[in-house]
Formats: C-alpha cells, structure tokens, sequence
C-alpha cells in the first residue's frame, strides 16, 4: 500500500479563500478582522513564525499588527501591553509568541489576554470550554488536523485515534477534539511503556511528540490515518517531523507530509479563529 498524501498546503489554500471572503465581508460592514502579533526577544524560528503569520493575514485581508520588543521587555510592560490590546476595538485576536523569556511567566501571559480575544486557544477558558464541549477558540494546530480528516471524508466516529503526546497545545486539545468527534481516544506520553503496542490498534495516529522519525512503519495499522505534528530537523538540517515518512508511507492509508502538512494548517485556523471573533464582535 501507498499511502495517499493529506497536502496541507492545498487544503489551507482553500480554506483560505473563504476566509478571504469572510474577511471582505466584514471590511465592507466597517469589521476588518485584526490580528496582534507580540514578539519578545529574537529567538529565531519565533521570528519566522510570526513573519508567516502577518503575512497570512495580509494575504487573506485581514489587518495585522506585529509588536517585537527586546527580550529586555518586563512582564510588567508585556502584561500592560496586552491589556491595551485586549481594549482595541480593531483587534479581534491577541497572540504573544511563545517561548518568552525566563523572567517573563507565559502563563500569566496568557491568562491576561482576553478570552474573547484567545485565538491561539491557550487560555484556561479556552481549555475548560472545550473540555466541557461549549464553544470556544481551539487550538489552531489540533484543530487544522481536525480539518484535514474532514478534508479526506474520515470520520473518527467509532475509530480508534492514539494521540502521541499530551502538550496543552497540541496532544491534549488534540484528544478532546477527537472525543467530541467520538472517536475512541488513546493519550500516549513519554511514560507510556510498548507505544507500538497502542499506535498499532489505531485507525487514526496523531504524532505530537517533537522526535524526529520516531514513529516507524512496524508501529502503524496497515490502512491508517497518520498525522504528523512534529516539527524537528534531521542530521542535514531539513524539516523533518515525528513520523519515518519514507517507511510509514508503504503502510498507512494516508499520511501528511513534513513540511507541507499541519504547518500551513496551524496558520490557517489562527485566521479562521481571528474571523470568527471578529464576525462574533460585528454581530
Ligand atoms: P511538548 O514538548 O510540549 O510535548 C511533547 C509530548 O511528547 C509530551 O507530552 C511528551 O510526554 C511526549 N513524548 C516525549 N517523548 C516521548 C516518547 N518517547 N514517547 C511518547 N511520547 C513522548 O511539545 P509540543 O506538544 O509543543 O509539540 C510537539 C511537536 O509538535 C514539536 O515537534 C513541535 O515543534 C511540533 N509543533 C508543530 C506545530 C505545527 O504547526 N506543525 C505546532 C505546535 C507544535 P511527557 O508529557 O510525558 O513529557
């Protein structure tokens, strides 16, 4: 068997058209959904990150702010800043990219930005209102891979899924969207002993572990839907994710590639969730 690809690139593309639309619509009532975008410090890949993702709203039309201040920045400025935004009439959603500094707490950070302003999903409202299945902001990453299993018509309803990792952004929201979706859930970690015993029985295996190629063609069903989260660099230097790409391939039903896979599709539902918040401010 060979698998067949989950292009992320492809399925962003599309989403990103009605996003585009949306985004007009609500320019044309006066609503132009906004996006802050809050960097401290010059941690490289943040830089790259948040570069794709005012560029991504550009393109979609949606207006962004990008705010890059000195890994010198206090909490006390950075929390001060995020209040004024949580204040801004223009801006719909409020990022801070992590990881901040030591001194800075990410978690009181956090916990500062509006609820209603949470696209990244991060906040504990956000997580509590997901655990107890009411509407919220989710994740963009588990909630891109939700979209890509929509996109190939897999319904997890009745499904075995195995979630590889157990991250408050990626492997745990991750598994209660796949609950909700009645999907049978599995939460593997780094305790769990004979992982390949569980991701074997799966119908669906999300990996969210951040080790390159740990998931090996022996560890997967023949048939399965592999999803691979995992962002890591292999001994070239080339972005490579949790899954052994080349091997999985010949057994899984489909796979998503890295890059080209969830990357794009995190990025695309931070502009979905940014829509939806500012369509929820218009009315
Ligand atoms: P974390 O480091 O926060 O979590 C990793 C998880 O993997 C932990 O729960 C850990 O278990 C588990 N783990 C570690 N080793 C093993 C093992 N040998 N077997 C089973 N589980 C293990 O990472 P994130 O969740 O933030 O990110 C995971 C990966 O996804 C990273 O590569 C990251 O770069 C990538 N990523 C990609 C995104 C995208 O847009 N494509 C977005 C966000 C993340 P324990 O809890 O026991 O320590």
């Amino acid at each position: 068997m060979t698998a067949k690809l989950i292009d992320g690139n492809a399925l962003s593309k599309h989403i990103r058209i009605e996003i585009a639309q949306r985004a007009a619509v609500l320019a044309s009532r006066g609503h132009t959904p906004g996006l802050a975008v809050i960097l401290v410090g010059e941690n490289a890949a943040s830089q790259v990150y948040v570069r794709n993702k005012v560029k991504a709203c550009h393109e979609s039309g949606l207006h962004s702010v990008l705010e890059h201040y000195p890994a010198t920045m206090t909490e006390a400025e950075l929390l001060e800043r995020v209040e004024v935004l949580n204040h801004d009439p223009a801006i719909h959603g409020i990022l801070v990219q992590l990881p901040l500094p030591p001194h800075i707490d990410g978690h009181r950070v956090i916990e500062t930005i509006s609820p209603k302003k949470d696209v990244d999903g991060f906040h504990m409202a956000s997580a509590g209102a997901l655990m107890v299945g009411q509407p919220a902001f989710k994740p963009c990453t588990p909630y891109g891979c939700m979209k890509m299993l929509e996109w190939i018509d897999c319904n997890p309803k009745g499904k075995h899924a195995v979630v590889i990792g157990r991250s408050n952004i990626v492997g745990k929201p991750m598994a209660m969207l796949l609950l909700q979706a009645h999907a049978t859930v599995t939460i593997c970690h780094s305790a769990t002993p004979d992982l390949a015993h569980h991701t074997r029985q799966a119908d669906i295996v999300v990996a969210a572990v951040g080790k390159r190629k740990m998931l090996t063609a022996d560890m997967v069903k023949p048939g399965a839907v592999v999803i691979d989260v995992g962002m890591n660099r292999d001994d070239h230097g080339k972005l490579c994710g949790d899954v052994d790409y080349d091997g999985v391939r010949k057994v899984a039903g489909w796979i998503t590639p890295v890059p080209g896979g969830v990357g794009p599709m995190t990025i695309t539902m931070l502009l979905m969730n940014t829509i939806e918040s500012a369509e929820h401010g218009a009315g």
